[in-house]
This record gives structure tokens, C-alpha cells and sequence, in this order.
């Protein structure tokens, strides 16, 4: 494939990209939500859309089956960033990394008594980075999703999780006791593509940045 290879993943990162994308002159063929083609093109006949899961899109860029992508820094933390330049906060899917814990739970204490917490979270390296750092003991709990249930059916003492609105928090009387990151898309690059065809994929990301910008500006 010698033209420009985009993976995205749908939903939220597809929607929120979409004027960006279209500002830097790029318009998907067919709406992912509807299509079940996981290659979309797109009214450049050298571009097209790869649609994958958010958390695999690091995956696909680092391995060059994409040159460039947009992931959450969730998504990129976690992956480690191996093989990936990242040269553009796109300001978009904005939200945090908190540690959250049942109401009425005395975070602060069992962390000063040095209690074991158990924490459910899909962000194992993240969140083991982080307790680390505190020099606080967790027992990590891997789950894929729905992580508010985990302290509710006593699977866990806390989650770490994403949070933006805290409406899912509320509804499960959980509350965010711990900042552990901000949280935005960015644009990754496949580094070796970068260096080999520059020429190509450098407008792209100028144009990116650009429509960022402009966003940025109007808000
Ligand atoms: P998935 O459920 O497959 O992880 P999502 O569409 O929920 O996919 O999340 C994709 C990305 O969107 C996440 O990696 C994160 O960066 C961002 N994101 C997730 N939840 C929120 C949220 N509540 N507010 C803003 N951005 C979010
Ligand atoms: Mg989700």
C-alpha cells in the first residue's frame, strides 16, 4: 500500500475525529457505525481507514499495518508507546484517570495503614505504576469493562478507571478519590514510516495539527 493508512477505533474517537479529519480534507466513505467493513475509504483514493479497537490501535501503528492512528493516552499508557512518535494532543475524548472507591470507604486511611487493596481495573500496568509509586499494596484485578460493578458485588475495594461527567460514578455510589493521569486522544505516528515517507504523512499531521488549532481557537 503505498498511500496513507488511519486506524481509528468507533464511537466516541471516531465521532470526535471526524471534523478533524475532515478539516484536514479526509471524509470516511461510509459511517463505521453502520458499515460493517472493518477498511473504509475515503474521498482520497490514497487514504484509507483501518477500524479496530481502541486499545489496539497502538498495536497495528507500532507494526506499521498503520502509519498513523488516534488513540486516548489510556490506551497509550498502557501500551508503553514502543515504536510510536506522538506528536499531537488532539484535545479530543478528554477525560481522567481516577482511582474511585465505594462511598463511605476511607481511602486515605487504608492507604495510611498500609492496607492491601484489592483494585479492579482493565488498566493493570497503569495502575500497578502507579500504586508503586505511592508505595501503596494492590492486589490487581484485570477486568475488560463495567468496572463500577467490581467494589459493588465485593470483587473489589476500588477501580481505576476513566471519568468524565462522574454520572456512572454517582449512579453506582462510587466517588474519585485519586487523580492518576489527564486523559486526551493523540495522534500516534509509526516511527520507521515516519522516516521513510515523510513527504507523505507530514501534511497529514500539519493538517491535523492546523484543524487542532482552529478547534482550539473557536472553543
Ligand atoms: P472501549 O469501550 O472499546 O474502550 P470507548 O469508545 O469507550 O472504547 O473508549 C475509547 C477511548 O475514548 C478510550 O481509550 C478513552 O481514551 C476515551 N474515553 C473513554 N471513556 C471516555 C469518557 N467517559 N469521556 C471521554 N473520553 C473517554
Ligand atoms: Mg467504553
Amino acid at each position: 500500500m503505498k498511500g496513507i493508512t488511519i486506524a481509528l477505533s468507533k464511537g466516541r474517537i471516531f465521532e470526535e475525529t471526524a471534523p478533524l479529519l475532515a478539516a484536514a480534507g479526509i471524509r470516511a466513505a461510509e459511517d463505521p457505525e453502520r458499515s460493517r467493513k472493518l477498511i473504509l475509504p475515503t474521498n482520497r483514493s490514497d487514504v484509507r481507514i483501518l477500524i479496530v479497537r481502541a486499545s489496539d490501535v497502538p498495536t497495528y501503528v507500532q507494526h506499521g499495518a498503520a502509519d498513523l492512528g488516534i488513540a486516548g493516552r489510556d490506551v497509550l499508557m498502557e501500551h508503553g508507546g514502543a515504536g510510536l512518535y506522538q506528536p499531537l494532543d488532539l484535545g479530543i475524548a478528554r477525560c481522567r484517570m481516577m482511582v474511585a472507591v465505594p462511598e463511605g470507604f476511607d481511602y486515605a486511611l487504608a492507604v495510611k495503614q498500609g492496607a492491601r487493596l484489592r483494585v479492579a481495573t482493565k488498566y493493570l500496568r497503569t495502575a500497578s505504576e502507579h500504586f508503586a509509586a505511592k508505595g501503596v499494596h494492590v492486589e490487581l484485578i484485570k477486568l475488560y469493562g463495567s468496572m463500577e460493578l467490581a467494589p459493588l458485588v465485593g470483587l473489589a475495594d476500588a477501580i481505576v478507571d476513566l471519568v468524565s461527567s462522574g454520572n456512572t460514578l454517582r449512579a453506582n455510589h462510587l466517588v474519585a478519590v485519586e487523580e492518576i493521569a489527564p486523559v486526551s486522544a493523540r495522534l500516534v505516528v509509526n516511527q520507521a514510516a515516519l522516516k521513510l515517507r515523510r513527504p507523505l504523512l507530514q501534511p497529514v499531521i500539519e493538517a491535523f495539527a492546523t484543524a487542532v488549532r482552529t478547534a482550539a481557537e473557536a472553543a
